[in-house]
């Protein structure tokens, strides 16, 4: 026990006989403070129970209560979720459903067991990515919207229950191939073992999620209590979705997005990224297979998805335009977005509908390292978040604020800027295949050379470099992809190219505000709106970004990545896109039309049923 605390606690337990160690830190008085700081940070956390024991009084039952959520906290729907599967005898279902557990996200593989290392590093070692053309052609797309138009009737008629058991038993068959499913997509494209299994884990999610979500929706509600007059409302699938996905979550996205679609009642094409169709295929077998399972091989509904892996510019846009598709559910960059959507605005005299499009795109998403931050959390968060599966994904910081008063040259800029550079100097880049990697390659070549044009751009406009990491000789060669080594510029003013456009690679704009306002307005002014993040040790800052820092996702003294379903719903607005969150109690709602009656319920007598 520490020397100095709790003495009371040390007097009854040697009155009990048992062996006390006292401990003390000894040595350098600078570590030592610092330990001693921690310590005391830790110790009056608002979450402590050291806080809320001795200062809000807790009794013991509150302090010593399990930390899971209490049987009354429970999510409606898991109670809706069980019941029916009850009814259904549903046979595969999340743990958690059975026992009455709130709904809890997949817990993610912890690498430092031994075991789950030596796992995962068998079944990478031997997943294979299936071979993809992605050959299909504008007719063969057409011929698929035929087929799931036919579909569609008895998909919608289905009963709710039974297409949210599709999802069920599509995470399950996702868990039991879990870390071979992770080895696709490392050898696929190139994420790291982590980013790799948080794919895995969140595709799991939205399944498990968005099951329980859709048996909610599809509850019949009664509105108000009248006499001689039942008012209900209800929802209906809309027709035949087109879900089109980006490569850099290569089964989460496009699993959320075709899982949504599909539980909801529509039928759906699924057309993947050009960069990841192998992943796609192994996530559309599980889908089928699901299907398959629950509804027999025979069944109408077994046509409620199809697959087609074919190019965004011809086959995607053909897709995108056919007046028999009701829905596009979209994630990818602003260009294809807004293309996107003006076509589902034209409606030729046969369609009968107007397009719905649910679209996510890009972002320019900063971090604003107030004066009052923890640069220990600040330095670590925006590494994190700047570089992490090397700056590709939507959510990644790629404008880093420093507050400062005393100007861009002041200490606290540079003392961060030389940990953010130190910090990152140490990343390791490396084969995505091994353990230790933490920035492996990058997409494909095309997206290499956009990464190449931003970095010169960036020194033809006169920003200094404060680091430019070199790729190991040999990388390349033996990965078989190209790499761009993180790059960190300073001095980057709002007008620069650098703090405009998404570069959608492991470069990070460092740029500077004298005032925590002035870092919110430079932070604001983008037309995308996705993710930001805020170090700062000051409430009223923390209540200021919460109120003014127009973001879809913003963070707090944390990464500004890895959001997580149900607990982080996720996406953004502005040109960042025109969808509700992903993985949040609206999501579903955009794949659906809402529906209401009135029936006059004063009957004077029955007709009979011939
Ligand atoms: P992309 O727009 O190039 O491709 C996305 C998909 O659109 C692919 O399947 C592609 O084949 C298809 N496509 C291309 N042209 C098309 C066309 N004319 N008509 C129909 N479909 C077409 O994007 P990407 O490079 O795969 O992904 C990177 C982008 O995605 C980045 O901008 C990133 O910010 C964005 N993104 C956003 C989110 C989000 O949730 N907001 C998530 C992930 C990625």
């Amino acid at each position: 026990m520490l020397h100095g605390m709790a003495d009371q606690l040390k007097h009854a337990a040697s009155d009990m006989g048992l062996r006390i160690r006292e401990y003390v830190p000894v040595g350098e008085m600078i570590p030592g403070m610092a330990y001693l700081v921690r310590r005391l940070l830790e110790n009056t956390s608002n979450e402590s129970w050291l806080k809320a024991g001795f200062l809000d009084e807790a009794d013991a039952g509150s302090l010593l209560a399990q930390p899971a959520p209490k049987p009354g906290d429970q999510d409606k729907a898991d109670d809706l979720y069980r019941l029916a599967a009850e009814r259904h005898k549903l046979s595969v279902s999340h743990p958690d459903v059975g026992d009455g557990k709130a709904f809890a996200t997949e817990p993610m593989r912890d690498f430092a067991e031994q075991g789950h290392r030596d796992r995962f590093a068998a079944a990478i070692e031997t997943a294979t990515v299936p071979r993809v053309a992605n050959d299909h052609t504008p007719e063969q797309a057409t011929a698929m919207i035929a087929a799931a138009e036919r579909a569609f009737p008895g998909w919608r008629a289905a009963d709710p229950v039974k297409r949210a058991n599709v999802l069920v038993r599509a995470a399950q068959a996702m868990r039991e191939h879990r870390d071979e499913l992770s080895g696709i997509i490392i050898k696929e494209n190139g994420k790291d073992w982590r980013n790799a299994d948080a794919d895995v884990a969140e595709a799991i999610d939205f399944c498990e999620y968005y099951a329980r979500e859709a048996v909610r929706l599809f509850d019949r509600q009664r509105l108000g209590r009248f006499i001689g007059e039942l008012d209900e409302t209800w929802y209906q699938p809309r027709g035949v979705a087109v879900v089109i996905s980006p490569w850099n979550f290569p089964l989460a996205i496009a699993c959320g997005m075709t899982a949504a679609a599909l539980v909801t009642g529509n039928t759906v094409i699924l057309k993947p990224a050009e960069q990841t169709p192998g992943i796609a295929e192994v996530l559309a077998d599980i889908l089928i297979g699901a299907l398959i399972e629950e509804f027999g091989p025979k069944g109408p509904e077994v046509g409620a998805l199809q697959f087609c892996p074919a190019p965004g510019e011809t086959t995607g846009a053909a897709l995108v335009r056919d007046p028999r598709v009701a829905i596009l559910a979209f994630t990818g960059s602003k260009a294809v977005g807004l293309d996107i959507i003006q076509a589902a605005g034209v409606t030729p005299d046969e369609q009968h509908h107007v397009k719905k499009v649910v679209c996510e795109m890009g972002g320019k998403n900063a971090i604003i390292v107030d004066s009052s931050a923890d640069l220990d959390e600040a330095v670590l968060g925006t590494r994190l978040s700047a570089f992490g599966f090397q700056g590709q994904k939507c959510s990644a910081c790629s404008r880093c604020i420093i507050v400062d008063p005393k100007g861009p040259d002041g200490e606290h800029t540079r003392t961060f800027i030389r940990r953010l550079v130190a910090s990152t100097n140490s990343l390791v880049i490396g084969d995505p295949m091994k353990p230790g990697t933490d920035v492996g390659p990058v997409i494909d070549e095309e997206a290499a050379s956009n990464m190449r044009r931003h970095i010169e751009t960036a020194k033809k406009e006169g920003l200094k470099l404060e680091l430019a990491m070199d790729v190991p000789d040999g990388l390349v060669e033996s990965v078989g992809k190209p790499y761009i080594a993180p790059h960190i510029f300073s001095g980057v003013t709002p007008d620069k190219t650098l703090a405009r456009q998404e570069v959608f690679g492991p470069v990070l704009a460092i740029m500077h505000a004298k005032t925590y306002e002035e870092a919110l307005k430079i932070a604001n002014d983008h037309p995308y709106k996705l993710t930001g993040g805020v170090f700062t040790r000051k409430p009223t800052h923390i209540a200021k970004a919460k109120r003014d820092f127009r973001v879809g996702n913003l963070y707090i003294n944390r990464g500004i990545t890895g959001a997580l379903v149900a607990r982080q719903p996720f996406g953004g607005f502005g040109m960042s896109g025109v969808g509700s969150k992903a993985g949040g109690v609206d999501y579903l709602l955009q794949f659906v039309e809402p529906r209401a009656s009135c029936e006059n319920t004063m009957r004077r007598g029955f007709a009979p049923e011939l």
